[in-house]
């Protein structure tokens, strides 16, 4: 995972990222529309249920490298650790 992906989960996670609807509320942006499908305001819960296609294939293709990731250290922490136990034995 590249820094700045890893940058955008944290904030994704703690709910630190910029919405529309937070846009709107600082007064940067004129709307708080979803700028891609521009049909519902863009608050936490629309940004990862937005049923344009163009918001589902991103999302696909972000969950899959998410979770490649997740795999990716799992499998490193699981190998660590049995190494450990390895050790101990
Ligand atoms: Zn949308």
């Amino acid at each position: 995972m590249t820094n700045s992906e890893q940058i955008w989960l944290k904030r994704f996670v703690t709910s630190f990222y910029a919405t529309a609807k937070k846009m709107k509320e600082r007064k940067m942006w004129e709307t708080s529309l979803c700028p891609i499908c521009n049909m519902s305001v863009e608050d936490t819960n629309h940004f990862i249920t937005c049923k344009d296609e163009r918001a589902t294939d991103q999302y696909k293709k972000s969950t899959t490298k998410f979770f490649q990731h997740l795999q990716k250290v799992y499998q490193n922490y699981v190998t660590k650790e049995l190494m450990t136990i390895t050790d101990v034995i």
